[in-house]
Formats: C-alpha cells, sequence, structure tokens
C-alpha cells in the first residue's frame, strides 16, 4: 500500500514554540509540507527562520507541539521515544554541518555502525559499509581515522553513515556549511548522484547556489513556508538534459 503514495513526507499545520529566557520563541508557526519519493528538495530562508527546528522534527529528535509529520506512512508526532528511533533507523538519514563523525572509531566503523546497531551481523554491516565508501569514492580511507580526512571527505563519510540502513529520506541540515568550495562542490555532486540513484533528500541551505543543484527550492520564513519565487520549481538534475552539475560516474566523485 505504502508503495503507491508518493509522498515521503507530509507535514500538516506543524507548530513548534521554545521556552527561551524572556519570550517564547515560535520557531514553527503552522508548516505544511509535501515531499513526494525521489524529490530533491532545497528548503532555504534566513537564519533563525526555524529550519534545524523542522528537519530535527521531520527525524523525530525534537516534538512537535501541534501538527502532524508523516514520513513513509508512518506517524512521526506523537510517537515514544523507542518508536522513534526505530522510525529513525527505518526511514532517515541525516547529516549536519559539522559532520558528528566518531573520531575513536575507523572510517569503516563508522560507516558500519548504524547497522550494526540495527541489529545486523557486523561481517554484513562492514560488507555493505566498504561498498558505500567506494560508491562514494573514499573506500581507500576504510582504515583511516575520520581526522586525517579533507572537509570534503569527510562530509561524504558522514553520507555513507546516514545510508548505512538505505533510508527512505535523506535529510541534510547545512552539509556544505563547513566547507571550502572544492568540498562543496564534492558533497553537492554526490548528493545529485543519489538524489539520480532515486535517493529522496531535503537539504537545507543558505546558499543558492548549493540550492541549484536540487529539483525544487521550499522558502522558509518566520516559521512558516513562504511564497515560491520564479524558478523554485523546475526541472532538476533528475532529468540528464537540464544537469547542472558535470558527470555523475563514480570515477568523478573518487578524484580529487
Ligand atoms: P534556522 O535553522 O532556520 O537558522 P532554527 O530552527 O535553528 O533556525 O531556530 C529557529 C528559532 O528557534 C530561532 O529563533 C532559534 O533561536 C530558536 N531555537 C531553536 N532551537 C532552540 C532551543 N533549543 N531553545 C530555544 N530556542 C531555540
Ligand atoms: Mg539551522
Amino acid at each position: 500500500m505504502s508503495e503507491n503514495t508518493a509522498a515521503v513526507l507530509t507535514a500538516r499545520g506543524v507548530r513548534k514554540t521554545f521556552e527561551a529566557e524572556n519570550a517564547p520563541v515560535r520557531a514553527l508557526r503552522g508548516v505544511d509540507l509535501t515531499v513526494d519519493r525521489g524529490e530533491f528538495v532545497a528548503l532555504m530562508g534566513p537564519s533563525g527562520c526555524g529550519k534545524s527546528t523542522l528537519l530535527n522534527l521531520i527525524a523525530g529528535l525534537d516534538t512537535a507541539d501541534e501538527g502532524r509529520i508523516m514520513v513513509a506512512d508512518e506517524e512521526v508526532t506523537g510517537r515514544t521515544e523507542d518508536d522513534l528511533a526505530r522510525l529513525r533507523r527505518r526511514h532517515i538519514g541525516i547529516i549536519f554541518q559539522f559532520f558528528n563523525l566518531l573520531e575513536g572509531m575507523t572510517v569503516l566503523e563508522n560507516v558500519a555502525l548504524p547497522a550494526v546497531i540495527a541489529g545486523r551481523k557486523r561481517r554484513m554491516a562492514e560488507t555493505r559499509a566498504r561498498d558505500l565508501l567506494d560508491l562514494l569514492g573514499i573506500s581507500d580511507k576504510a582504515a583511516a581515522v575520520p581526522s586525517v580526512l579533507s572537509g570534503g571527505q569527510r562530509q561524504r563519510l558522514a553520507i555513507a553513515r546516514a545510508l548505512a540502513n538505505e533510508p527512505t529520506l535523506l535529510l541534510a541540515d547545512e552539509p556544505t556549511g563547513a566547507l571550502d568550495s572544492d568540498g562543496g562542490a564534492e558533497v553537492i555532486e554526490l548528493l545529485t548522484r543519489l538524489h539520480r540513484g532515486g535517493q529522496t533528500i531535503v537539504m537545507v541551505t543558505h546558499d543558492a547556489n548549493v540550492a541549484h543543484a536540487a529539483g525544487r527550492v521550499v522558502r522558509m520564513r518566520d516559521g512558516r513556508i513562504a511564497e515560491p519565487q520564479p524558478g523554485d520549481d523546475r526541472v532538476g538534475p533528475a532529468s540528464a538534459a537540464s544537469a547542472t552539475i558535470g558527470p555523475a560516474s563514480p570515477a568523478a566523485a573518487g578524484a580529487s
């Protein structure tokens, strides 16, 4: 049944207020958003408009005050911590600006960890982790610790880890925000390639050039989804004719 539904994410009337020292901060004031299977959406908007809050609620890392969020036909709102953890393992991959890698583990162990936590045999988890590192062009770094990697490689590693359990939805919160332009380009090239392979992605970004890689731009303002601007809703790089980023071969991603 779920296979017939185009929407991978639905948010309806989502509200979130934080209790701050002086006055409450109304971070989300009624957000409606639908993302279809296979879409690559760039979420843009000024600092403080609620982008990270929305991503965290979608991922079940924080809870909404009001409204409803569905991911892959599963209700995210109103669930227990245990349910949310299971839902995240099953459906959500998330990457952040500052990578959140485990420095005491090797590159391979970082990628294998989510699958091991999800209950898979270590050898199977490591086999899949090797495949992912291969796909992402960092397999020669499998035995290294993350700290020897470049910024772009570190974020590619974080993406590999986020993909370990084949998530329905990949969430990215300013994934290029801490990278130089080369590192940023590597990450965007990779996300574009994953999107072409059918991965659904919601990516927060400040950068219009980065947003350009996505098929659709959604703008937020003051805790709400804002009116689209001309050109926001266009055919993205999933269609080869309109590709804005170079060849998506593994070799291209691996070289640098
Ligand atoms: P963005 O990611 O768009 O920059 P955020 O979602 O991080 O914005 O924040 C939205 C608003 O909510 C901001 O005013 C921020 O200061 C506030 N906020 C976010 N998280 C918290 C928190 N844990 N406690 C209090 N205020 C918060
Ligand atoms: Mg943010």
